[in-house]
């Protein structure tokens, strides 16, 4: 279904680059489909977490939304939001571009500032949780733990408020390498 839905998920992702909402009408003027199929193609990847649709209209693809989050992400000067803390890194290493984030840290707050340069973050103490449970919709159920942390320390301290948590403790610049695959073929 991704996979079908891909010529979409392209279109809306790369207006959502230039800060604005798009609706399913010019997304399907710009791919040459009909409104009813963008319509289901949009909705179908809403289902699993993955985009948000109000009034017809895109403001959310693929983690990337124009909707503000605690998750800032700022590409080419333009101001976005993401849904999760590992589509900071993930998206601007796709993208190669130099850019911003700001997201607090899962434990104790603090706010964390990203330095991105062609894509590659720049690398300090923070560290990411990715987590690797199978899920349903990933915004409901992987996004509230793909997190940054101050620290391995700070990352230890939330790991041990909860009992069941898989996952992997990764810097930014791992995080950004496997952003970059996944992210990949929608930013193509
Ligand atoms: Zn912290």
């Amino acid at each position: 279904m991704l996979q079908a839905t891909l010529p979409v998920r392209r279109a809306a992702f790369r207006r959502l680059l230039s800060g604005q909402a798009v609706s399913v009408i010019e997304v399907a003027a710009q791919i040459g489909s009909s409104p009813e199929s963008v319509h289901r193609a949009v909705h179908d990847v809403a289902s699993v977490g993955m985009a948000e649709v109000t009034d017809g209209t895109v403001v959310a693809m693929d983690g990337l939304t124009t909707q503000p989050t605690q998750h800032g992400l700022t590409l080419d000067g333009v101001q976005l939001w993401t849904w999760c803390a590992y589509d900071i890194v993930g998206i601007a290493a796709a993208l190669g571009n130099d850019a911003t984030g700001c997201t607090p840290c899962g434990a104790c707050g603090r706010s964390i500032d990203v330095e991105i340069r062609n894509g590659d973050p720049k690398v300090t103490a923070v560290v990411g949780w990715l987590p690797s449970e199978a899920c349903s919709n990933v915004r409901a159920e992987f996004c509230p733990s793909a997190l940054f942390f101050c620290s391995m320390e700070h990352l230890e301290q939330w790991l041990a408020t909860s009992d069941d948590r898989g996952g992997e403790a990764l810097s930014l610049p791992e995080l950004a390498e496997r952003g970059r695959d996944e992210w990949r073929q929608v930013v193509a």
